[in-house]
């Protein structure tokens, strides 16, 4: 008789609902962590009464009724409403790609001549089918705003030219043909008071949670504890990169307390230029409308900078890299996988996947609901 039904490696969002869905059933569950915390990246701390994002920006964003519903079980969210701005050389930009920006850019007032631009920029570039992120950008902005507000940007993000990107990282992103500077186009939107670490601390109410606990470490320790294991580690990592380590992008916040009321007057600022080491600077109150439980933080912010660099083995993994020559290696670990029938791989390193947030919890409360009976 093993101790546990299930063993989920990982206190992430995927881990987390799982672990809440398995309880919620009657079974016995243990989740373990490598990172002295729970959470994965959505990890909030707070700093001077200020939630800090600590591995970059969330915001919670979803078009799925049910997800919404399931979230605001464990948090109330706040009505934040994610519009970041793009700094071009000290030229501020709206985003994403909208009538603010078109009439920025050019001067257009209608959707009509923005539309007119965009065609005339397109057919000049001689694009019908685009093939990669640069031809996708220049076809759905035209050539100005891909060079201005897309090359600089994505080039830093992604360390490879967008030429060899695949088109749909910039299919993320909203092209709209009227004034509305809201980032997603998402029915339910919002940031949970209080933080996310609250949030996933109440899926995992009652759970047995070990935190600094390496499952590859002890692995075969563990795997006698439990008969089933969600696994949302990264992939190659279970296999020991047998057929060579899946590359990611990694990104380096460097977060800095200022002793000014209000650094940007934004919560997201892009800086769409090459020059610029960063990719964007974060301000964390204004995701709180610079408010938190007790009250507003009058005297100082908390700004972290994005540095996007290559991840090497040893670094936490950040966005899996989903062009053709990752996509056809990890094709070949989910093969592996296949055969640990034991073993169910989830989540955005799991399944190396540009997941967000509602979309990972959905792609969990799918597993919970096939696999728990
Ligand atoms: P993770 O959060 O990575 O959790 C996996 C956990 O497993 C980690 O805690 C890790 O430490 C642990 N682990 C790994 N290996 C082991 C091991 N061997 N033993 C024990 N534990 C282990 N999504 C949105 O919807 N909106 C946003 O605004 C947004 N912004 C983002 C910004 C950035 C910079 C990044 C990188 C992502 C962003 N996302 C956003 C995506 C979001 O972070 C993910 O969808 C979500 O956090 C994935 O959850 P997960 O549980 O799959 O992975
Ligand atoms: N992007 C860009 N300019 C910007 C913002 C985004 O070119 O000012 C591109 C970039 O390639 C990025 C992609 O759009 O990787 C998706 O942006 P998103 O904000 O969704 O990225 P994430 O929040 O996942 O880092």
């Amino acid at each position: 008789m093993k101790k546990y039904d299930y063993l989920v490696v990982g206190a992430g969002l995927f881990g987390a609902v799982f672990a809440h869905e398995a309880k919620a059933a009657g079974k016995k569950v243990l989740v373990v962590e490598k990172r002295p915390h729970i959470g994965g990246n959505v990890y909030t701390e707070q700093i001077e009464g200020i939630h800090v994002h600590t591995y970059g920006a969330h915001i919670f964003h979803t078009n799925m009724k049910a997800v919404w519903k399931y979230v605001n079980q464990f948090a109330e969210f706040n009505r934040f409403t994610n519009a970041p701005v793009a700094n071009y050389h000290g030229k501020i930009y709206s985003l994403p790609f909208n009538m603010y920006t078109f009439n920025r850019m050019w001067g257009v007032i209608t959707p009509e001549e923005a539309k007119a631009e965009i065609r005339k920029q397109r057919q000049t570039a001689h694009i019908d089918f685009p093939k990669n992120l640069e031809e996708q950008a220049i076809s759905l902005v035209g050539t100005d705003i891909y060079e201005k507000l897309i090359q600089g940007y994505t080039e830093k993000q992604w360390g490879r030219p967008c030429r060899n990107l695949p088109p749909f990282i910039i299919k993320r992103l909203p092209v709209r043909f009227t004034y509305d500077n809201n980032y997603f186009n998402a029915l339910y939107q919002g940031i949970p008071v209080g933080g996310y670490t609250k949030m996933v601390s109440r899926m995992l109410e009652g759970i047995e949670v070990r935190l600094n606990t390496d499952y590859l470490k002890d692995k075969e320790a563990l795997d006698h504890l439990a008969v089933h294991i969600i696994y949302t580690g990264p992939i190659d990592a279970y296999f020991h990169y047998c057929l060579g380590p899946l590359e990611y992008r990694n990104v380096r916040f460097e977060t800095e307390t200022l002793d000014i009321p209000n650094f940007q007057g934004n919560a997201v600022v892009n800086y769409t230029d090459r020059e610029t080491p960063w990719t964007r600077i974060i301000e964390h109150k204004w995701f709180e409308f610079g408010k938190d439980e007790h009250g507003a933080n009058l005297q100082k912010t908390i700004i972290s900078r994005e540095y996007p660099s290559e991840w090497k083995m040893g670094e936490e993994p950040y966005y899996p890299v989903n062009d053709e020559k990752n996509g056809a290696l990890y094709q070949k670990y989910k093969a592996l996988a296949e055969s640990e029938p034991q073993v169910t791989f989830g989540g955005r390193l799991g399944e190396y996947k540009y997941y967000d947030m509602d979309a990972v919890i959905d792609s969990s409360l799918s597993l919970a609901k096939r696999l728990i009976k």
